[in-house]
């Protein structure tokens, strides 16, 4: 058996174990058995490449140089991957993805002017179709790069999450990717490097556009589909380097983030085609959603403590400032000790709470709230009418009755968590502030509605101490 074939081995062995993370992380309960799969995958993959190229250029003049730069590109990588993911915290980690994604289409587009710039070695048969993927490489990548540089700066709150609305905006897409086929036929036809420069420019350009047009409330999508872009990015760059594994694990990465930017787009009610081509066809909103609408009433915690031991049925809906305050292990500690006191203790998760997908999960999970009483909203959403008392911790745009009942607000037709038909429902916040999407909570001045302020972890410690 040959090296060559040895290596096609270990890649469909590790094509198959990637196959096997995805479907791991499907669930909560095999979602570790998932990550083991993918870093499996990974070493597996890696070390066939690494074995294969040694094996392959041994004895030549570039082994010696090609191993140390291999080597030394690994161990920086390696170490600045590892001390990025140790530091990171949870409510970081959708920007931190952002960057990541930004790296692979930068190596795509490297990928690219590389095969462009080094392409005498490829039969005149071929030269056609090398000339296509080049393009293909660098125009996904480039997208993807830019793309992603602004999704990390909005989510960083670096620059404004409001969507940019450039007069013709859509006009500008579709004109850039007409330029973009007009000009791989160009360079297929005269591969002028000119044409690549130009290429290279409208996509950077195209990327950021695109993703500056998409505003707060879409962000979950956009870093799906992002991810799902960076995937369709490897994929380019598998064909230009004739690597299968690179071209596979791509279409895996791209066909499930393009999936789950699909399914969150059903969750979000937003047109999947109209956020994968930057907010195309979503008008400025009617409202702005920022002003006041009333009195609010305020609680104390000693008060909460006393409404939950006589409440029968409790939902827990936590949301971003539940991450932010880190109060996942005493909503953990209150949750047992309700049950202990015979209440029903449910949580009912929003597809888009926090700043990832599963972010909830993953953090009830951390504080080991058991999977069974942790529900989808579409599982809970029926229940509210019926239950005693709703803790809102530190969710803000999931719960906010206006995304149901007002068609000029701007996050109207947003699938929310119907908290207000709860008996009671307290808010856990620090102020009267908006969430994520910029837009006030008319939940906050509801009769049923009671607002606990200060730090969620502080707060509902205090309610564990007066019950
Ligand atoms: P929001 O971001 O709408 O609101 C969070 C609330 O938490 C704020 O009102 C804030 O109010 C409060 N808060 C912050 N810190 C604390 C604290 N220490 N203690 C108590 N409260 C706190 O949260 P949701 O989870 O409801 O909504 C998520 C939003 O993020 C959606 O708009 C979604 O589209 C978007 N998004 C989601 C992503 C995902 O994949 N899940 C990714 C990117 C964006 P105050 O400041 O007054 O305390």
């Amino acid at each position: 058996m040959t090296i060559d074939m040895l290596t096609t081995a270990a890649y469909i062995v590790a094509a198959l174990m990637f196959i096997l993370s995805l479907a791991g992380l499907s669930k909560h309960e095999t979602s570790r058995s998932g990550l083991t799969f993918g870093i499996a995958g990974m070493a597996l993959a890696l070390g066939a490449t690494i074995a294969s190229l040694v094996i392959n250029t041994s004895g030549t003049a570039e082994s010696t140089l090609g191993l140390t730069l291999l080597v030394v590109v690994i161990l920086v990588g390696a170490g600045i991957g590892l001390w990025r993911a140790r530091v990171v915290a949870m409510t970081g980690m959708p920007e931190l993805i952002a960057l990541l994604h930004s790296f692979v289409g930068l190596a795509a587009v490297l990928v690219g002017w590389n095969g462009a710039l080094d392409s005498h070695h490829v039969p005149a048969d071929f030269i056609a179709i090398h000339h296509g993927e080049v393009f293909i490489g660098v125009f996904i990548g480039a997208v993807t790069f830019t793309g992603s540089i602004v999704a990390f700066l909005k989510l960083s709150a670096r620059i404004p999450s409001s969507p940019l609305m450039l007069p013709g905006k859509n006009f500008l897409n579709v004109g850039a990717l007409a330029g973009f086929v007009a000009l791989t036929v160009w360079y297929i036809i005269t591969p002028d490097i000119g044409l690549l420069i130009a290429v290279t420019v409208l996509a950077l350009l195209l990327g950021w556009h695109l993703v500056a047009s998409i505003g707060g409330g879409d962000m979950p999508v956009v870093v799906s589909m992002l991810n799902s872009y960076s995937g369709w990015a490897a994929a380019a760059a598998g064909f230009l380097l004739s690597n299968d594994l690179l071209i596979v694990t791509g279409a895996l990465v791209g066909s499930s983030g393009a999936y789950l930017s699909y399914i969150m787009c059903r969750a979000m009610n937003r047109s999947f085609i109209s956020v994968i081509a930057g907010g195309f066809g979503i008008e400025k909103p009617a409202a702005s959603g920022e002003e006041e609408t009333g009195e609010f009433q305020e609680i104390d915690a000693a008060s909460v403590a006393e409404m939950l031991s006589a409440a029968d049925t409790v939902i827990i809906t936590p949301g971003y400032g539940m991450a932010v305050a880190q109060a996942q292990y005493p909503v953990a500690e209150l949750t047992q000790q309700l049950i202990a006191k015979g209440v029903t203790v449910r949580f009912g998760i929003h597809p888009v709470a926090g700043r990832l997908p599963g972010h909830m999960n993953v953090l009830l999970a951390e504080a080991k709230v058991p999977y069974d009483i942790v529900l989808e909203m579409d599982e809970v959403n029926d229940d509210f009418a019926s239950t005693s008392v709703v803790l809102v911790i530190g969710a803000n745009d999931t719960v906010n009755p206006a995304a149901a009942e007002d068609p000029g607000s701007p996050i109207a037709g947003m699938p929310v968590l119907h908290v207000w038909e709860a008996s009671k429902v307290i808010v856990f916040k620090r102020s009267m502030s908006s969430g994520y999407a910029g837009v006030q909570n008319p939940l906050f001045f509801r009769e049923n509605a009671f607002m606990l302020f200060g730090d969620a972890k502080e707060r509902v410690e205090d309610i564990i101490k007066s019950l």
